[in-house]
């Protein structure tokens, strides 16, 4: 029943990170509105969701999507017209009784179809020509999202998530700006990171959730310990951001060893962690569980490494273990084996470490 925003400049993944949580949603109803962007983009999801299979219901995904065309080429009032019709069948499934996830792509394609439809009616402009409504208009539109209790006493829920496109990716634009004030979980798609071929490309500094403290009680009963740990990765990231710095300024070779080793590991949240390719069948979708176990393995290898620095190693020889390399595949590994894999590398981590403190590298 809540809200998300998805801002990102051109190519930074917000089609993708919708389509992929169209697919994999928790959702009973999922409705994709493609509002103003590419036709192939639609048609690719038009081919696609027929045949893919439902992973909960083993179904064609189809069956439980309803998809809302919209592309570049077609009238602006059937623009401005195809977010409203979205949301309105979004809440036709509520009150049935379902829980529905609601994409919008774009919601920017969606205010410029406002703000053209302003001008011919020669209203006012506001910032940037959009008319002085424009948040209002996006307010009255992510308001409708929520969690009820239906006339027939069955519980239905719409959740909405909505991509921004700001143009030159820059978010103190309007649209963006009205959007961050009304959504409480913000996903900001970095370009820099997108180029470097970080996908998804979501800046982990910048983007938040508002849900956390509601969510707490359901992360403790799926999740374990995951709060814990999601606090800790994010103290080290935000460690590694202000170490960037002094790198930057004096090289990693000033740094003493045991920053050296933060950095390592924050290397292995990044890359083996919050990396997560959409095209890989398996990688495509990480249960929680799975989650939880890989975040615990890297935090652990962290701690082991740490000891092993105070016993005098370096940062070299850790890198060298081989319990690494498979740290790095464990994304790979499928969700059904991995229970079993995972406390094969837990064992190993033991043994490496625990080999090269008392001397001899591994
Ligand atoms: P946008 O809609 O923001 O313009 P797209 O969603 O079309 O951008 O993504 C652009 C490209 O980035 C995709 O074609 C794909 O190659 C790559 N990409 C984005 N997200 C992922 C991901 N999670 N995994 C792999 N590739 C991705
Ligand atoms: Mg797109």
């Amino acid at each position: 029943g809540g809200t998300a925003a998805i801002p990102g400049g051109f190519g930074t993944g917000k089609t993708v990170s919708q389509h992929q949580l169209a697919k994999w949603s928790d959702a009973d109803i999922v409705v994709y509105v493609g509002c103003g962007e590419r036709g192939n983009e639609m048609a690719e999801v038009l081919k696609e969701f027929p045949e893919l299979e439902d992973p909960r219901h083993n179904v064609p995904l189809m069956q439980r999507t309803v998809l809302i065309g919209n592309t570049s080429n077609m009238p602006v009032a059937a623009r401005e017209a195809s977010v409203y019709t979205g949301i309105t069948l979004a809440e036709y499934f509520r009150d049935m009784g379902y829980g529905v996830a609601l994409m919008a792509d774009s919601t920017s394609r969606w205010a410029e179809a406002m703000r053209e439809i302003s001008g011919r009616l020669e209203e006012m402009p506001g910032e940037r020509g959009f008319p002085a409504y424009l948040g209002r208009r996006l307010a009255d539109f992510y308001e409708r999202a929520g969690r009820v209790v239906t006339l027939s006493g069955k519980e239905g829920s719409i959740s909405v998530v909505g991509a921004v496109s700001p143009g030159g990716g820059d978010f103190s634009e309007p649209v963006t700006q009205n959007t961050l004030r009304i959504t409480k979980c913000f996903w900001a798609l970095d370009s820099a990171l997108a180029q470097r071929r970080h996908f998804p490309a979501i800046n982990w500094l910048t983007s938040y959730s508002l849900y956390i403290e509601q969510l707490s009680d359901w992360y403790a009963e799926e999740g374990g310990n995951w709060k814990d740990l999601r606090t800790r990765s994010l103290q080290l990231l935000q460690r590694e951001r202000e170490l960037q710095e002094i790198v930057q300024l004096v090289g990693p070779d000033a740094l003493p060893e045991g920053e050296r080793l933060l950095l390592e590991c924050t290397r292995m949240i990044r890359e083996d962690f919050l990396q997560q390719f959409a095209y890989d069948e398996v990688d495509t979708y990480c249960p929680l569980d799975k989650q939880v176990r890989m975040l615990q393995i890297i935090l652990h290898f962290y701690d082991e490494a740490r000891k092993s620095i105070q016993a005098g190693r370096g940062v070299d020889e850790i890198r060298e273990m081989a319990v690494r390399t498979e740290i790095a595949r464990m994304k790979l590994i499928p969700p059904d084996r991995f229970a079993g894999e995972a406390d094969k590398i837990e064992g190993m981590i033991e043994d490496e470490a625990t080999k090269l403190r008392e001397g001899g590298t591994s």
